[in-house]
Formats: C-alpha cells, sequence, structure tokens
C-alpha cells in the first residue's frame, strides 16, 4: 500500500532524452515571433502559442504523448544519469552511493538479464504452481501485492476520516490488465482485435516461463470479464464505501481468505479497511470461493508476469512492449534502457539521489525566488477567498485558518531518508527491484501500525512535478519543477506567474476544495464545509464540468468530465488567483509591454505554453478512460473563458470560441 498524492501531472512512466534546448537562462518561455498567428487567441489561446511547435514536434518514438512536463523530464532524467555515471567513476564510494551505481548497473547488465531467462522468476512461479486451497491463493496475491505491486486491488494509505487515532487501508478494485471494459465485450472488430492481441499475449509470456495450464489465457479473460461485469454492478449499486476490520471482512464478505492476504502486507496491524466499492468485493471473493482455482492462478500468475516482465529476458519485456506499448497506445520503441535505470533508481534510491541533484541542478537564490513566489501566492489566494461569494462565514473562517497553516516546501525536503538494510547488487536485476518493494512496503507497513515518517516528500526532488499532501496540509513544489518554462527568476514576472504561479495556486486549492474539506488546518481528518457550501460549490462545479463536456474529444465526454472536475476546478481557480497574484505584484503600475504584448497578455501566454503538449491518437482513448486532467489543448483553452482578466487583455468579445455568457462562467477563487 502507497499513500497517493495528487499531482500536478500524471505520472508519465518513462521518458526521452530531450532535443537540446538552445534557449538561453533569460529568454522567456514562449517566443513572441514564433506565435502561430493562424489562430487568433480569442478563439484557441493553445494552438496561437503552441501551433507552430504542434506542426513540427512529433511524439518521440518511445513516448505516448510529449510536452512540456516531458521535456523537463528529460532534463532530470540526463541529469541523474551524469551523476551515478560520475559515481561510478569514482574509486572510493559512500555505502548509499555504491547502492545507486549497482542498481543502475543491475538494469544495464542487458547480457545478464538476457543469459538468465525466466530464472529469476522459477521460485515464485513454482510456488504459484503449487498452490492447493484458497488460503494459500489469497496469502500469494498479499504476498505479490508487497513484492511486485500485482495483487487484486489497489490499495492505499490514509488517515481515519472519522478523526479517530490510527491509519487506515482504503481498497478500490483493480484486477484486470486491460483498462477499457469496451475490450472485454466490445463485438467490432477493434475489440476483438485487442482481445487477440491480448491472448497472444499471455499465451507467449505463458509459454516463455513455462506455465502449462490449458487454455490459461482464456481462463485469464474469463476472469477479468467478471471483474469488469463486478466493477459495473458495484457502480451501478451506488454503496458508499464501508469500513470493515479484518475479523468482520472474513464474516461478511466470505469466499477470499482476507487474514491470509493481509499478513504478508502487514495490513493486520491497520485499525481498518476501507472498502471503495464494497459489491465488488463481495462479487470478487464469492468468485474466488466458487470458481476453478486453477484458473485464478493462471489470473494471478499473469499479473505478475507482466508486473515483472521489464525485469526479465525479451522473450517477456518485449511481448510486454508489443502489446502494452505498441498495440494498445501506439508507442513505437520501448523506453530506452538508461531510461528505464534512471528510472529504477530514482524509484527505490531518490533520497540518495536527492541531494546530489540538488548540488548540481539548483541553486539557494531559484529556491529563494520561487519561495517568495509562493509567499504572493498564498497572499493573493487569503484575499480570493476573502471575495469567495459562495462560502458561508464560518467556512470562510476556516479557510483562511487552512491557509495560515498551510506549509510550502520548495525545491527538496529538508532531510534526507537512507536505505540501511535495502541489499542491492549489481547482477540481480528482479531481485534488487523486489528486495526494494519489500523495502518500501515493510515501510508503509511500520507506518500502519504507527511508525510516522514526518517531513518524506511523495515525489523525489529530482523528478518535476508538485502536489499537495492533505494530512500534512502543505504543498510541494520539486526541484526539478523550478526550471525554464515554468520558472526563471531572469526573465518578466508574468511569464512566471502564469506557468508556476498557476501551478502553486492549482495544489493550494487541492486544501480547499471538496477533497480538502475533509481535513483541517492541522491534517486531522473532519469536515469543514457546511451543507450549503456543498451544494453551492457543487453547482458551480457543475457549469464547469459541463464546459468541459462541450469541448472534450468525443469518447466518453461525460465520465471523462466527471472524473476530470477536480483537476479542472484546481487548474481554474489556479489561473484566476494566480492572475490576481501577478496583478498584485504590479501594485497599481501597469506592466510593460514587451514585443508587442501586455503583461497581462504574457500571463496567458505563459499558462498556454505550460500545458504545450501532443498525445498520440492511438492513447487519446486510454487517456479519456483513465487520466484526471483534460488533454493539453482543453486543459489550456476551457479555464480562459471564465477568467475576467482574460476578456480585457484580449478583447474577448461574443462570437470569439472561447467566450462564455457571463451567466455560464464559473468562479471559484
Ligand atoms: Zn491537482
Amino acid at each position: 500500500v502507497r499513500p497517493t498524492p495528487t499531482r500536478i501531472v500524471a505520472a508519465l512512466a518513462l521518458l526521452l532524452p530531450a532535443p537540446a534546448s538552445l534557449a538561453s537562462a533569460a529568454a522567456p518561455p514562449v517566443d513572441v515571433r514564433a506565435l502561430d498567428r493562424s489562430a487568433r487567441p480569442q478563439d484557441d489561446l493553445f494552438r496561437f502559442v503552441n501551433g507552430i511547435w504542434l506542426e513540427r514536434a512529433d511524439v518521440p518514438p518511445d513516448r505516448v504523448a510529449h510536452g512540456t512536463f516531458s521535456e523537463l523530464a528529460d532534463e532530470a532524467d540526463l541529469a541523474v544519469r551524469a551523476i551515478v555515471e560520475e559515481a561510478a567513476s569514482r574509486r572510493r564510494l559512500a555505502p548509499e552511493q555504491r547502492q545507486i551505481v549497482d542498481l543502475h548497473a543491475s538494469m544495464l547488465d542487458e547480457t545478464r538479464v538476457e543469459a538468465l531467462g525466466a530464472k529469476p522468476i522459477e521460485g515464485q512461479l513454482a510456488r504459484l504452481a503449487g498452490v492447493r486451497s484458497v488460503a494459500e491463493f489469497s496469502a500469494e496475491a498479499g504476498s505479490l501485492s508487497a513484492l511486485a505491486a500485482c495483487g487484486p486491488f489497489v490499495g492505499t494509505l490514509g488517515a481515519d476520516a472519522s478523526g479517530e487515532a490510527g491509519l487506515v487501508v482504503t481498497l478500490a478494485p483493480a484486477g484486470t490488465l486491460l483498462a477499457d471494459p469496451e475490450h472485454y465485450f466490445g463485438e467490432g472488430a477493434p475489440a476483438a482485435a485487442v482481445r487477440s492481441e491480448y491472448a497472444r499475449y499471455l499465451t507467449t509470456v505463458f509459454a516463455a516461463s513455462g506455465w502449462s495450464r490449458p487454455a490459461a489465457a482464456r481462463s485469464v479473460l474469463d476472469i477479468e470479464r467478471r471483474l469488469v461485469r463486478a466493477r459495473e454492478a458495484a457502480a451501478a449499486a451506488r454503496r458508499p464505501p464501508a469500513r470493515f476490520t479484518l475479523r468482520e471482512l472474513r464474516a461478511r464478505i466470505p469466499g477470499f481468505d482476507w487474514a491470509a492476504w493481509a499478513k504478508p502486507q502487514g495490513i493486520e496491524r491497520a485499525a481498518y479497511l476501507l472498502l471503495s466499492e464494497p459489491e465488488y468485493f463481495e462479487r470478487f471473493a464469492a468468485s474466488v470461493g466458487q470458481d476453478d482455482l486453477e484458473s485464478w492462478k493462471s489470473w494471478l500468475t499473469a499479473r505478475y508476469l507482466t508486473a515483472v516482465a521489464p525485469f526479465l529476458s525479451r522473450p517477456f519485456s518485449e511481448a510486454r512492449f508489443e502489446f502494452f506499448g505498441r498495440a494498445l497506445t501506439g508507442q513505437q520503441q520501448p523506453i530506452p534502457r538508461w531510461k528505464r535505470a534512471v528510472s529504477l533508481v530514482n524509484g527505490y534510491l531518490a533520497d540518495v539521489v536527492g541531494p546530489l541533484y540538488v548540488r548540481r541542478e539548483f541553486s539557494a537564490a531559484t529556491k529563494a525566488a520561487a519561495e517568495r513566489m509562493v509567499g504572493r501566492v498564498l497572499d493573493a489566494y487569503r484575499a480570493a477567498v476573502r471575495d469567495a461569494e459562495w462560502m458561508a462565514e464560518p467556512t470562510r473562517r476556516e479557510a483562511l485558518h487552512k491557509l495560515a497553516r498551510l506549509r510550502a516546501r520548495v525545491g527538496y525536503p529538508d532531510t534526507w531518508r537512507r536505505y540501511r538494510g535495502l541489499a542491492i547488487r549489481d547482477d540481480d536485476l528482479l531481485g534488487n527491484v523486489q528486495r526494494a518493494q519489500r523495502f518500501e512496503s515493510e515501510r508503509q507497513a511500520a507506518r500502519v501500525s504507527g511508525a510516522g515518517d514526518p517531513g518524506e516528500w511523495m515525489i523525489p526532488a529530482q523528478v518535476p512535478n508538485a502536489y499537495y499532501a492533505p494530512a500534512r496540509n502543505e504543498i510541494v513544489v520539486t526541484a526539478a519543477l523550478l526550471r525554464p518554462p515554468l520558472f526563471d527568476d531572469g526573465v518578466d514576472a508574468a511569464w512566471n506567474y502564469g506557468s508556476l504561479g498557476a501551478v502553486i495556486a492549482h495544489e493550494i486549492t487541492h486544501a480547499l476544495d471538496e477533497q480538502g474539506r475533509g481535513t483541517d488546518g492541522d491534517g486531522a481528518p473532519r469536515d469543514w464545509w457546511k451543507p450549503e457550501d456543498v451544494r453551492a460549490f457543487r453547482d458551480r462545479a457543475a457549469l464547469l464540468a459541463a464546459q468541459f463536456e462541450a469541448r472534450l474529444p468525443a469518447a466518453a465526454r461525460a465520465a471523462a468530465s466527471a472524473r476530470m472536475l477536480r483537476e479542472n476546478v484546481a487548474d481554474l481557480a489556479g489561473l484566476s488567483v494566480a492572475f490576481r497574484a501577478y496583478t498584485q505584484s504590479l501594485g497599481g503600475r501597469p506592466a510593460p509591454v514587451i514585443d508587442g504584448f501586455t503583461g497581462e497578455q504574457r500571463f496567458f501566454l505563459s499558462w498556454a505554453r505550460l500545458w504545450r503538449g501532443k498525445v498520440r491518437d492511438e492513447h487519446l482513448g486510454q487517456w479519456l478512460l483513465t487520466s484526471n486532467h483534460a488533454p493539453p489543448p482543453q486543459r489550456a483553452n476551457v479555464p480562459l473563458g471564465n477568467i475576467q482578466g482574460f476578456y480585457a487583455a484580449f478583447g474577448v468579445e461574443p462570437g470569439s470560441r472561447l467566450y462564455v455568457s457571463p451567466e455560464q462562467r464559473v468562479s471559484i477563487f
């Protein structure tokens, strides 16, 4: 189980070498001589700013999407690679630096990975093959959840929403390797083609691993179809999340051995479990109890093989890429090995690399300048809360109190974790991954039993991102994000407010939104909204949902707009508050006109530049089915029609495509 922060961008899997950036440090993030004049900013600011880039840029072959954030990730990855290579070249190394060098080397040693073939998974496969009872099956499912993150559910760790002491494990449905229900049940040729490619994938990896159950691939598909149906039934039943102790689970949801499943993960120490859709778990457990155990074993094995394939030889890793990469998303090439090595180090030894990255790439002056900006955005946010018409007065006082208590952490953590006791070997890739995974699971389990970890970051300093952590009431902005085009202390302030300022305000919004209402200024679970606040907020949010629904690509519009609503609210409030902060920073004086653009115009150009991005057509469907964030054009454009400053900056009038009639405009903060 892992805590999940809400991030400004979805966690991108792994990324690509950047086209070398030749821009000097003080060049603004938008070249105003290279705007797409075929689009009017009032109609499509996204295209006006990014049109020329969109025409020229290709999504790199190992990616499904590309843009501002993947370019930043590329830069960060190159820096981390240089750091590890530099460490590897030294004769004497501190033990923790030896860990990063060896973990990195174990991924790069392709020859050894190929020579080992299926050997690294033989022991686990023998255990799966030897399962004879539901209890043994449940124990393996729990063990694999801790070891390879491929168990039957998604677990997250959080505080108890009722305010009682102790941590709680929230379980959400998982269990299918394909995200789109259409792929399981669709009658058309495209769905049938996906199913047949999927069956081929399963057959290939089963054969490579020596898993020789008759019709194993068919059993996996059958079970996953049952799980999709269970999920649909749970969604239709609309029962609220329900809490159970392990003992209660055993009595009330029979079929699966919950205690055997919990033990390998340390979950038996949690006060209770919160099942997000109880109906799903009932159907899952009943099915495990009744149906052919051999089929369930093949299903769990397929999940395991899919989780570990990237760390195994070609028959596994290529089969996985050909199906989950090329066939499902249009990705043309696997992520290069060096990037996967960087990702491994960032994933499991983040805080060994962190201080080395900060020393190399991040200055004290940048940290101080970014902290000043956070302060100004917080000032503007307080003013916005005072002006928010929809909040009842007691709620407004609570919100202001929460903002006063909010901590902003900029760049890197105050203390760095160590990984003592984690054994890393340069010749044991899968062993490294599994030991590191278990090391992390045990640490999380220790938190379940109350041994906290104050101050630790959920995203490493060397990975570009930002998040809000409700239990600590803090926002985090990583060092790798505090770079051009998001932030540059040397450029005109409008550029920085339109990008980094909006990102900071977006994260602060999560302290005050429908999820933020559930914890107070000290991070304690307590709902501080009144029923009338809930109604007023939802009325406004519904207008925004309708705007997105009208503008998202056709597939799954309503569901996508509903899923993305929380992030879209945060984008709108973030943009609005950042604009207020920028205006306040001018202190009543007009901003200089630079290259023909006013300060207000530059602010919005920067916002559109922030969301520069391109998504492969094959991937867009998957994005709309799974992402919490709107695709780049809508993410950039739709909020603008609600911001009065945008109308003034570009003279937006009825008839402009981004125009929204005054009664349809949404203002939240
Ligand atoms: Zn967010």
